[in-house]
């Protein structure tokens, strides 16, 4: 899976971190607080989403991952997070993010839509009902209808 990482915003430094390191690791600078600092969070959705609508998942699961770790109250990037899980057919982990989603937010729409199919993943197509026996066959079309009164 494609590793997310964080570059050092301290242009002498540069280093490539980790997603999750609070730290830079070459100079020290508090990566994660300037990254949250500078909305990079926000960039980092943005580029989930990207990838995502390029059908590019893992990468797209990376990005959220790191946003959700970065905003744990963040509900879209949460929701987003699952349904990459879910695509990549990590159904266990979808259902670890949509459940605490819920706990964040009570009732949230697409959490509760994404726990139900995650119930169900593959539900049978329904079966059309079938006509009451006994049932009188639908009238046939009526003919031209007649015509009561003749125009002059
Ligand atoms: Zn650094």
């Amino acid at each position: 899976m494609n590793a997310v990482t964080v570059k050092c915003p301290f242009p002498r430094c540069g280093a490539e971190n980790d997603h999750d390191a609070a730290e830079c690791g070459r100079c020290g600078a508090p990566v994660r607080s300037y990254a949250l600092l500078s909305g990079y969070s926000a960039h980092l959705f943005n580029r989930g989403l990207a990838a995502a609508r390029e059908n590019r998942l893992a990468e797209a699961h990376g990005y959220f991952a790191a946003v959700v770790h970065w905003c744990p109250s963040d509900i879209e990037a949460r929701n987003a997070f699952a349904l990459a899980c879910q695509a990549l057919g990590h159904a266990g982990e979808a259902r670890d993010a949509w459940e605490e989603v819920l706990r964040r937010r009570p009732g949230d729409r697409l959490a509760g839509l994404g726990l139900t199919r995650a119930a169900a993943p593959d539900p049978p197509a329904p079966l059309p009902d079938p006509p009451p026996s006994g049932a009188p066959a639908p009238a046939p079309p009526a003919e031209a209808p007649a015509r009561s009164s003749e125009g002059p």
